[in-house]
Formats: C-alpha cells, structure tokens, sequence
C-alpha cells in the first residue's frame, strides 16, 4: 500500500484565490497545504494583467468596508505596480470613444502570482509544486476520498478548489455537472507587445471581437499587454491570427503570446460540495461583462479561509461560504452577468453595436457596463 498524507486543509492550485486562502489560514495556525501542477507558480500567464486595487474592489462589492485583512491584502508593493490604470476608454466599431476613471494597475502576473504564493509560504503554508491533482478515488470502508496527484496521495479535512475556469475538483467528481461547473467558458489570446502604446486601458468593441473585446493594457513605456476575448464560434478562423492582425494594424510588435479560458457564465449554482469549497474561477466569480476575476478569487478564497476556521474551531457549517461570496459579491456579477447577456443578444454586427453604444455611451451606460453596476435599461 502506497502511503497516504493526511492534512487539515488541502488547496488545489496557486493561483491568487489559492493563496489568498492558504495565506488566512496558515495565519490562523491551520495546517494547509497548496498543491500546484505548474513547476513555476504563475507560469506561464494567462492575463490581461490589469489588478484592481482596494478602491475598485470596495466600490464594486458589498460589505468589504471593514475588511481589514482583506484591505491590507490589497495594498500591493510598489514593485508589483507597472503602470498606473486610471482611465479606461471603450472604443466604438467608428473609432469614436468614452473615456472614464479606474483605480487599477497593470503588472506581470508572473510576479504577482509569486508574490501571493511567498506571502502564504512565509505565514506558515505548504506549497508543493510540479504536484498535480488527477484523480479523486473514493474509499468506502475508510469513508475517505483520496486526492491522487503526481507527487503522492492525500486526504484531507477541508478541500479548497482553488484549479482555476476548468474547476478540476468538480470535473474530477461530477464530470460535467453544470451545478459544480463553471459556464460559457470564452477562448481569450493575449500578446505582451512593444510600440507605441496608450497611456489608458483601451477596449475596443465591435467585429474586431464579436460578442467580447479586444484590450490594450499598458504595461510602461513602450510596452503593453494586447488581447482578444471572443465569445467560442463566433470569429471565423483562429484566434491567434485574429490577435496578430490587430496587433499588426495597431504596429505593435509581438514578443510573445498566451491564452487561457475565461468563465463568463456567472456564479456556478454550488460552491460548496460536501467538505469542499470552490473558489475564485472555479466557483465562476469571473465578471461576466469584463473578464476580470483577480479581485473575487482574492475574496472567495479569504471568505473560504474564514469559513473554514469558523468550521475547525466553532463546528459552523461550510455552506456560510456561499452565503458570504454570494451577499458580497452576488448583486455585482449579477448585474455584470446581465449586462453581458445583453451584448450577447443585441450587439450583433458593427451597425447594431454603434448604435447601441451611442445611445449609452453620453449617459453612462458603457461605464455602468464595466463597473458591473445594474444596467441602464433595467433601471
Ligand atoms: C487571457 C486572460 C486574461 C485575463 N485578464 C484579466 C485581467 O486583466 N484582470 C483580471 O482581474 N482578471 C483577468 N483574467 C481572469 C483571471 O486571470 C482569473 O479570474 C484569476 O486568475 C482567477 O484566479 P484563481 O486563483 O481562481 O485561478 P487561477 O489563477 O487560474 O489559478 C489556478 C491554479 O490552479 C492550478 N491548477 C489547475 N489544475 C490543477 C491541478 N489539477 N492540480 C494542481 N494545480 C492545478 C493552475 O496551474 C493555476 O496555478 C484573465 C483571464 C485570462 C484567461
């Protein structure tokens, strides 16, 4: 019999919902271990690279106010913050644009990611590279389940999905269960390019990128992060040529490319599974209408930590995670989620686009958008 490891709480993956988790906990004296399948942690990217900072994360969630584990959290070194984000523009099919305020910045994800995993290692966490998940075996007599991974078997507590848009804890154990999930998973490309670049986080909306957007995120002088997110089918061809036509037409020269899946379906309808918890992607906390998931796999996975102590110390049920994601973050990605239905349905084609985006854009419309605040039709 090959040897199992038993550990309070396991985590699967690195990324920032994982160790935002491993972090809490291991501050709270817990025994947690990260399992990473990359043999780098953050490598390679799978970015935009825009990180949001407190401001952004306060206005657009609910009851983070007095967070101050969370604040202090966000209040990232100056040697992670690339280029500041203070203005975004949205880029009409004409070329005609709106221009309003972010409180963001771009960074290497690389770093970021590293810097999220160190902190957690140095609060007292395990983290075990070049380890990956691959199967779940139940053993029914022990009443176990066991994680068998490349680097040794494992059974735990409390176990924290932290694998990202794939969710491969729910894959492992419900195959494609859409209550465990996540939906709408979009093909995104990105490039980090050179040239000539903008000062603002520009989005551009229309048939360069049907049902999603193509963005240039500045990086620093002279350097950027250029993407394409597109809605699966519904650009003719494939995706990477698509990315370096834009970037040819915009005559940014590509240093090097990158993708990922971004999980646009909203909320999954289960976060917690017996005695595991889904965070950050895997638990579809990405903005439907943006992309962007930093923020809420940072807060799922304090949220998890929080709940999980709760748990070990007071026998409070793991279900008070969902509630938590859900009061805080549920109104915005619902809205965010509508929002992008809406383009789904409407923005069809560069004319109806215009249009759309004219009507909405000199009455806030495409800032609501972003900002995933309730869409302006439905008010
Ligand atoms: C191209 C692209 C651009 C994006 N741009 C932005 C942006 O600009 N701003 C923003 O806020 N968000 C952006 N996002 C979304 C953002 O990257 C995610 O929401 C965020 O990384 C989610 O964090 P996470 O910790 O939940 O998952 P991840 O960051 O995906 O981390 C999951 C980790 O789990 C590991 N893992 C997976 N499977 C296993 C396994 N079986 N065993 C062990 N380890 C495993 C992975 O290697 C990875 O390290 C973008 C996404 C993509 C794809």
């Amino acid at each position: 019999m090959k040897s199992v490891e038993h550990r309070t709480v396991i985590i699967v993956g690195a990324g920032p919902g994982g160790s935002a988790a491993a972090q809490r906990l291991a501050e709270a004296g817990v025994d947690v271990l990260m399992l990473e399948r990359r043999h780098i942690v953050g490598n390679p990217a799978q970015c935009g690279e825009c990180i949001p900072n407190w401001g952004e994360v306060v206005g657009t969630f609910l009851h983070l106010n007095d967070h101050e584990w969370l604040k202090s959290y966000f209040d990232f070194p100056e040697r992670l913050r690339l280029h500041r984000l203070d203005n975004m523009r949205v880029f009409l099919p004409s070329g005609k644009s709106y221009e309003f305020e972010l409180d963001a910045f771009s960074g290497h994800r690389l770093q970021f990611d590293g810097y999220l995993a160190d902190k957690a290692v140095r609060a007292g966490a395990e983290l075990r590279v070049n380890t990956a998940l691959k199967r779940l075996q139940t053993q029914t007599k022990a009443g176990r389940e066991l994680l068998v991974t490349s680097g040794g078997r494992f059974s735990c507590d409390v176990l924290i999905d932290a694998s990202g848009s794939l969710a491969h804890v729910a894959r492992l154990r419900h195959g494609q269960d859409r209550a465990v999930r996540p939906e709408d998973q979009v093909p995104t490309i990105y490039a980090q390019v050179k040239g000539e670049v903008p000062e603002t986080f520009d989005v551009f909306l229309g048939s360069v990128a049907p049902s999603g957007y193509a963005w240039i995120i500045p990086k620093g002088p002279g350097f950027a992060n250029v993407g394409l997110g597109v809605r699966a089918g519904k650009l003719k061809g494939d995706l990477k040529g698509h990315l370096e036509q834009f970037c040819k037409d915009l005559n940014l020269e590509i240093l090097s490319i990158g993708g990922g899946w971004i999980p646009m379906g909203g909320p999954v309808k289960r976060m917690v599974d017996g005695n595991t918890l889904a965070v950050g992607d895997a638990a579809g906390l990405v903005m439907p209408s943006n992309g962007g998931g930093i923020s809420q796999a940072i807060i799922s996975g304090c949220f998890a930590a929080e709940t999980v102590i709760d748990h070990l110390e007071h026998g409070t049920p793991l279900s008070e995670y969902e509630r938590r994601v859900r009061a805080s973050m549920g109104p915005a990605l619902k809205n965010s989620l509508r929002t992008k239905n809406m383009g789904y349905a409407f923005m069809r084609g560069d004319l109806m686009t215009e249009a759309i985006l004219r009507i909405l854009g000199p009455i806030g419309g495409i800032k609501r958008a972003m900002e995933c605040d309730r869409p302006l039709w439905l008010i």
